[in-house]
């Protein structure tokens, strides 16, 4: 289990934030950030990206 996080691709378009069941995804300045505390890790947010900006970092703990 790894990390989700939001990269510079971001193009703050807000579309993950409204998907988030749980609410951890806020705009951050200047892109979208996750609160990884909260997250499930649903993916919902990754299908959802139209630039593909939410990665998995597998390396993380
Ligand atoms: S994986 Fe799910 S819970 Fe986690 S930030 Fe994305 S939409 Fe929210
Ligand atoms: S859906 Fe993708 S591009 Fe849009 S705010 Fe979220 S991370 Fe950024």
């Amino acid at each position: 289990m790894g990390t989700h996080f939001i990269t510079d691709d971001c193009i703050a378009c807000g579309a993950c934030e409204s998907v988030c069941p749980v609410n951890v995804i806020s705009a951050g300045d200047p892109i979208y950030v996750i609160d990884t505390e909260g997250c499930i890790e649903c993916g919902a947010c990754d299908e959802i990206c139209p630039v593909d900006a939410i990665k998995w970092d597998t390396t993380a703990a």
